[in-house]
Parts: C-alpha cells; structure tokens; sequence
C-alpha cells in the first residue's frame, strides 16, 4: 500500500511517500517552504534512489503549492509513480486533538469539526494542518485520509499529572496538560522495546525529544503517564527559542511593568527566548556551544541551563515512574550531540547508569551508549514520525 503523508504547517510543508513493501525508507521525500522569498515557494524534493529536484513557484497559495508537490511524484527528475491514483491513504500530522482523540483516526466532517474547534489552542498548527487536510481532499478526492495527532499519545495521562493547580473551571474549560511530540515519543518508546528485546508494556521508560522543540515523556507500560509540554508546546524544557517553564509571576510583571500585550509575551517567549535568548546568538546548540568553547559567557550559560533544567525534568519524570529501564534521546539534538548525552546523564551515576565513553559518537543507526553494566539502558534512536503516521494509516484502514 503506497501511502503519503503530509506534515502541514503555517509556512511550510513535509512530504513523503512510503511503500509498505519496501519497508521504512520513504520513496519520496519533499518539501515546500514559504520563508525564504515573498510571493513564492521553493520545492527541494529527493527519492530514496537518489535523486534530487529543487524549483521555485509564484504563489502564495498552499493548495497550489501541495499540488505542484504532488506532481513531481508522477513526472519529471524525482518521478516514483505513474499516476497518483497509486496512493492507497494520505496520513496527516495534526498538531492538537484535544481531550476527543487518544488514537489516530479515519478523518470525518465531525473531525475536521473538531480540528477546528481546537484552533484557539493551538493557533499556530491546528489551522494549517486542516488547511493540508482539505487541500488533500480536493487532490486526491478518493483517497482515505487518516489524522494522528501528536496529543493522542499522552491522552492517557492520569487526571494528578494533566490537571493544572488552578481553580476547578481550567478542568470544564479545558485549560490542562496535553503534551505534545506524541508520535516520536511514541515510535522511540516502541523501537526501544524492540533494541531491548521486551514487550513495552514491562518497560519504564524517559524519552527525551531535543528538537528545535523540546520535551520529555515518562511511559510505564506503553503508556505516557507525564510530560513536560502542557496546555502548549510553550511548556517544559528550554528550547531553541522558547522558554518552556517559567514563573508566570514575570509575565505579570512585564504587563504592568512594561505594558506588554498578550502577543509581546507570545512573541517573546516562543521566538526570542531559550537558547537564543540567553547566548544572544542562535537557537541552534551547534552555534551556541561553538561560541561558548570560543570564550562566550553567554553561550556557556545557554548551554548551561540547557543542561541543567534537562536534568531537572528528567528528575520530574523520574518521579512519575516506579524504576527506570532506559533514557532515551531523539531528534535533532538528541541524535547527535554526544556534548548533550553526557552532560545529561552526569547526575544519574547514582541510578546505577553509566555511559560507555566508546560508544559517545553519532551513529546513523540506533544505538545503546550505555556501559554493558549499567542499570539503565540508554538509547540514542533516530525518530521516524512520518513514517509512524503511515503505520497508523495501515493500521486502520488495512492492508
Ligand atoms: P525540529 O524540532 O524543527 O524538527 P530537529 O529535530 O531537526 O528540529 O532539530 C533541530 C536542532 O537540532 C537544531 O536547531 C540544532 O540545535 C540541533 N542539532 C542538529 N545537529 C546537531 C549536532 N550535531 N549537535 C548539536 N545540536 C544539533
């Protein structure tokens, strides 16, 4: 089954195109990206024999763009389809799913309904995401969509680890931890019970997704029983830009202090906060710590508190679960900064978990880095989130 799947969001586009008897390397991969040039679209697309294409489109407008993506599946340098009616399913990445959605599913008119209804509280995803749906439906009329949320997975969260300590209505309103990052935290927990060889449902497990984005996820018996990112992405860890946790006393203080608006604070917090923020240079770790080891205080502090609040949450999630098997890092930071993996295990010694320093080098294939004593088990594992969305489309529309 020749199955696309569609990462939609409000400037760019991802792609790709599995074949499921070909296994997990995508046929096709492409990208659409609005950012660089007004007016237009750049287009870099490659096959997995490959091959490379890259072009650049006047238009603004999103269904255009999909469907000019969509034909470099069926003609041209990266062609791996003689017709699009191969496409069997069409997995979309959607961003919220609120309190409905615990598991992927068919996409319905009540769905998109409630797409939609969730757009205030995840502004900046949930509208592009059923922009990409309803695009889809106008291309690829016949095709079965699917939507796997990245909330879906911490949707089990007991009511103590998603209820925020506000006044009872947060509860009837909504106002609560979901989580996010759902499908890597997901997929790494299921490629964990299969390197160690267990069922997941015997495992304790800390994923520790370090993208641009950043969060953790605490799972017992499959299971996400907590996780750093709350009510929004904004929540939890230091990240590239964002601040993740901060004492929500400042922000009353900026608003009084210095009159700041709700989408000052926004802005502030999301785009010029974390790691850029603090080195005052970029929200990529390579430049921060480049510049640090060239004598920058600021980086080194970036860095620093990097660290530091990491280890403080993996503390948190230590307290959500009864022993820990394995730590597990994804994503770009996650997959290759050996700087990260020790400085974030330093504090664990105590666990019983140790890292073997031969092992402290990136691998393109997923590997254990811990010391063959170690108590703890820790994964380095690359995340493959489309690629788990199209598994999803498999599952429940069938072979
Ligand atoms: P996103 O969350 O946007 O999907 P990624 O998972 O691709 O992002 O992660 C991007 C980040 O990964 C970059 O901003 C950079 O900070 C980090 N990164 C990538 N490679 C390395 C590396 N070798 N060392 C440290 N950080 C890295």
């Amino acid at each position: 089954m020749k199955t696309l799947v569609l990462n939609a969001g409000s400037s760019s586009h991802k792609a790709a195109l599995f074949d499921f008897a070909k296994g997990e390397t995508a046929l096709w991969r492409s990208q659409l990206d609005w950012t660089h040039q007004a007016g237009r679209v750049e287009l870099t697309a490659q096959t997995a024999d490959g091959r490379q294409h890259q072009a650049v489109l006047a238009t603004e407008d999103k269904t255009t763009g999909l469907r000019w993506m969509l034909d470099t599946l069926v003609e041209g340098p990266v062609q791996v389809l003689s017709a699009l009616n191969e496409i069997k399913a069409v997995g979309h990445r959607v961003v919220h799913g609120g309190r409905d959605y615990q598991q992927s599913i068919p996409i319905t008119p009540a769905v998109k309904a409630t797409i939609q209804q969730l757009f205030p509280l995840a502004p900046s995803h949930n509208p592009a995401n059923l922009q990409g749906i309803e695009a889809m439906e106008s291309i690829l009329a016949a095709v079965p969509q699917v939507a796997v949320f990245d909330t879906a997975f911490h949707a089990q969260m007991p009511a103590a680890a998603s209820t925020y300590p506000g006044p009872y209505e947060w509860v009837e309103q909504g106002i609560q931890r979901y989580g996010f990052h759902g499908v890597s935290h997901r997929y790494v927990a299921h490629r964990t019970a299969e390197l160690m060889h267990c069922e997941l449902s015997d495992l304790q497990l800390i994923t520790c997704h370090l993208g641009n984005g950043c969060s953790l996820s605490a799972i017992r018996d499959g299971i996400s029983v907590d996780t750093t990112m709350g009510f929004t992405p904004l929540d939890g860890l230091m990240m590239g830009s964002r601040s993740g946790s901060v004492d929500p006393g400042i922000l009353f203080y900026l608003m009084r202090q210095d009159h700041c608006t709700p989408d000052e604070l926004d802005t502030l917090l999301n785009k010029a906060a974390g790691l850029k923020g603090i080195s005052g240079l970029s929200n990529d770790l390579r430049q921060v710590l480049e510049a640090a080891e060239q004598g920058s205080d600021r980086a080194q502090l970036a860095f620093d508190m990097f660290i530091h609040i990491l280890r403080r949450q993996i503390g948190a999630m230590l307290g959500s679960l009864g022993r820990l098997d394995a730590l597990v890092f994804t994503a770009g930071i996650g997959e290759n900064s050996a700087t990260v993996w020790q400085a974030a295990c330093q504090n664990w010694e105590f666990l019983g978990l140790q890292l073997d320093p031969a092992k402290l080098q990136r691998s393109s294939t997923d590997q254990d880095i811990a010391a063959a004593e170690s108590k703890v088990r820790v994964y380095v594992i690359h995340t493959q989130e489309e690629w788990a969305i199209a598994q999803d489309c498999l599952k429940i529309l069938g072979a």
